[in-house]
């Protein structure tokens, strides 16, 4: 399911959570960041296109200023996203660049998404990039952001990217391999659901947990998400970012996920 999905799609958006991002100390997990900047880099190669939503500013933040963890204040928080935005571009960059390819950053809001102009730009923006052979790199632009016009949740804004760029295939990375009947983290015993076809049943037959320690939407931003980008004919597959090569082993079928297929 996996192969046939990731060989049937040329224009890809990869989500990458906080958890899939931090080392379980708190530190940016530089190894995943090449790891997948080198993956990306040979399926570019070999004709994809990738665009990339990356959480993560306030973790890269964080590593770099401690002294400001315990400070829950807004203005605190949206100045760390200012800091460690800066920080999580500059790691990805040295991860690109070990592959010879360049990023480009795009910093958006919720209000982005509702005006034709500036969809329109930010279309022909990841258009050029893609076109280019850059690798484009998303975030909300969470220090000037505020409750009334952002998103939230990057698995959100991560299916608003995918239908505005008229994305093939949306990947949504995280520390789980899917979604499961219930919390995996809570229940061992959790079984893995590998293909969705109708989210509105998937919804009445599971139960949801807790988000995770860096995490910020859990698993009910992947159903929103999963729900806006089936709705406009994108498959979404969501799955474990946390294991070596995964992109490749997605490619040839020996790593799995959830598979939530795309309305007709
Ligand atoms: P990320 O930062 O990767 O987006 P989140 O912490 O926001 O991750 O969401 C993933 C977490 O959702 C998992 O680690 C898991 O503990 C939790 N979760 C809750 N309910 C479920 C479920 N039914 N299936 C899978 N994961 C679940």
């Amino acid at each position: 399911m996996t192969r046939d999905l990731i060989s049937s799609a040329r224009k890809i958006v990869i989500k990458i959570g906080s958890n899939t991002l931090a080392k379980s100390d708190g530190s940016v997990n530089m190894a995943f960041m090449e790891g997948l900047a080198e993956q990306c880099t040979a399926l570019m190669k070999a004709g994809k296109q990738f665009v990339l939503v990356s959480s993560g500013a306030q973790v890269a933040g964080l590593a770099t200023l401690d002294r400001w963890a315990r400070k829950k204040d807004i203005h605190y928080r949206q100045a760390l996203c200012a800091i460690g935005q800066v920080e999580l571009m500059d790691n990805w960059r040295n991860a690109f660049a070990k592959s010879g390819t360049h990023i480009g950053q795009l910093l958006l809001t919720g209000e982005d998404f509702k005006d034709d102009q500036r969809t329109l730009n930010i279309r022909n923006t990841l258009f050029t990039l893609v076109d280019e052979g850059v690798v484009p790199i998303i975030n909300e632009n969470d220090s000037v952001s505020y409750e009334e016009i952002k998103i939230g949740d990057n698995d959100n804004l991560s299916a608003l990217t995918a239908i505005l760029w008229s994305a093939d295939l949306l990947i949504l990375l995280s520390d789980i391999d899917g979604v499961y009947d219930k919390n995996p983290k809570e229940h061992p015993d959790a079984q893995l659901i590998e293909v969705v076809p109708d989210l509105h049943i998937l919804k009445s037959t599971i139960s949801i947990g807790s988000a995770n320690s860096f995490g910020t939407g859990g698993m009910q931003t992947k159903l929103e998400a999963a729900d806006k980008a089936t709705a406009y004919g994108i498959p979404m597959l969501l799955t474990n970012g946390g294991r070596p090569r995964f992109l490749e082993a997605l490619a040839d079928g020996s790593q799995n996920g959830t598979v939530f297929l795309a309305k007709d």
